[in-house]
């Protein structure tokens, strides 16, 4: 980045930190696409005339709304819930709903924000937002789920429909509550349509949907390495999380014949050096999806595996990184580690893996580097075809939903190179889908004037 363009990037998030005070994800989250955008921003007159910066940082509209609900005990309890509607300047508003009781509206900021890229690379018509609740769903029972997913959807079921906001699940919202607020939803509106997606397959939901993101992270990977004349079979990969993304990941590392070693979750990691197979994994979807216990179990069940609690598995010396837990979850030392280790490519697979200084060193080292925004786009583009098939009343097949994923990634990966290419080998992941996100929301933008 020039000087010019760096002053301009200084001066913007002075003015955006004043915005929104305390922030901090969500200022990580925007200065890293400015850092890609001002330079393009400041060479064209269009962009800067008609203030797209600060459009784009702006949200459309935030909800934020009281959730009440009564507990097995009989007692009233009262959560906060939000829906960030940021931009949906090529479609309807789309993003998932969290639940976890540290989401704030900077979490869910950075997170709509990045929808907004995310959505816009996967060519699909989809706007961003994301929601959710500081409700913790751990402990709670099946009934409470219940009763939390149909009271907060009294009130988020005005402000939703299948041309306004789709939302989705994310970390602590799955089929099971998709399915809970979709059967409120229904009966407050009395509308049968595709106004959330992950829903069971029973009604409405897709095949190939669960596994999309986790598939999808996978799959970019592949085609980063392809690029170099590389593959992902026979390389030894961590990957962190125990939920849907890290569980899918490994199943799809496993059928192209890599090999997964780590696994996590909030108590610690496990490293099991002879690879986690078909039979682990399905050991591991039983432990994590249904009874929802702890990873350490696995080791008492696998000889060789030990478990390491409070730390995350960056020291383990792996070919591919795949973080797939939560934001920030490989800071500047993780990373300084996995170089020395020969790491060769990182694909995020939850959003905002890498802290600054992490993302800084993958790019200076020149390895192959995936941020979130195009390494997991799988989840909405598949998100995007249960809306297709909702609106066309049609249900298509493993292997068709399979293989439009699979185009869907690689045209991201596409994009990706297209406008991140620095030299005959070296492409910045993260300058090319910042940019080539940008670029359709802004011109959208432009073509309905100020709006
Ligand atoms: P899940 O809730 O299914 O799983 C999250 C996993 O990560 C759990 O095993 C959890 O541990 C672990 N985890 C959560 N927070 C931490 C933490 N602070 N430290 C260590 N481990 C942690 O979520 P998903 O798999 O759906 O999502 C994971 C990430 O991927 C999120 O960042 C999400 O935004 C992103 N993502 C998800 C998509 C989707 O379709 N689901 C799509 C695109 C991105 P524990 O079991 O102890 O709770």
């Amino acid at each position: 980045m020039g000087d010019k363009a760096r002053v301009v990037v200084e001066r913007f998030m002075r003015g955006l930190i004043r915005r929104n005070p305390g922030e901090s994800e969500f200022h990580q989250a925007v200065r890293g696409v400015a850092e890609s955008i001002t330079p393009h921003i400041v060479a064209d007159d269009r962009y800067r005339k008609a203030q797209i910066a600060e459009r784009l940082t702006e949200p459309d509209r935030i909800i934020i709304f009281r959730v009440c609900w009564e507990d097995d005990r009989g007692n009233v309890r009262a959560n906060r819930a939000w829906r960030v509607q940021f931009n949906n300047s090529i479609g309807p508003y789309k993003g998932g709903l969290r639940f976890h009781p540290e989401v704030n509206l900077s979490v869910l900021k950075f997170l709509a924000f990045e929808q907004v890229f995310k959505n816009s690379l996967t060519g699909l018509p989809l706007g961003g937002a994301k929601g959710g609740a500081n409700f913790n769903p751990k402990g709670k029972s099946e009934s409470e789920i219940m009763r939390f997913c149909h009271s907060l959807m009294v009130e988020m079921y005005r402000h939703i429909g299948d041309d306004v906001d789709v939302p989705a699940g994310d970390v602590g919202v799955g089929p099971r509550e998709i399915s809970y607020m979709f059967g409120q939803y229904k009966r407050l509106a009395n509308r049968f349509e595709g106004v959330l997606t992950g829903k069971g397959l029973s009604h409405g939901g897709s095949l190939v949907h669960t596994e999309s993101s986790g598939y999808g992270v996978v799959y970019f990977t592949q085609n980063m390495l392809e690029r170099i004349g590389e593959s992902v079979e026979g390389k030894t990969c961590s990957v962190s999380g125990a939920g849907n993304v890290a569980i899918y990941a490994i199943e799809k590392l496993n059928q192209l014949g890599a090999k997964a070693v780590t696994i996590s979750d909030t108590t610690g990691f496990v490293h099991d050096p002879g690879g986690i197979d078909e039979e682990k994994l399905a050991y591991l979807k039983e432990l994590k999806g249904v009874r929802r216990g702890l990873i350490s179990e696995y080791v008492e069940r696998f000889d060789g595996a030990t478990f390491h609690d409070d730390r995350r598995p960056w020291d383990v010396p792996v070919e591919i990184a795949l973080p797939c837990a939560t934001h920030n979850e490989i800071d500047g030392d993780d990373a300084r580690t996995l170089l020395v280790n020969g790491v060769m490519a990182v694909a995020e697979g939850s959003n905002m893996s890498c802290t600054p200084s992490a993302v800084r060193q993958f790019l200076d080292r020149r390895i192959l580097y995936a941020p979130g925004k195009a390494a997991n786009a799988g989840g909405v583009a598949a998100s995007g075809l249960e809306q297709s098939q909702n609106a066309q009343r049609l249900a298509w097949s493993r292997e068709e939903v399979d293989s439009r994923l699979r185009t869907i990634m690689r045209r991201i990966h596409a994009q990706c190179v297209d406008r991140g290419r620095r030299d005959e080998e070296f492409v910045d992941y993260v300058a090319g889908a910042n940019l080539a996100a940008f670029e359709k929301v802004a011109d959208a933008m432009l073509a309905y004037g100020a709006v």
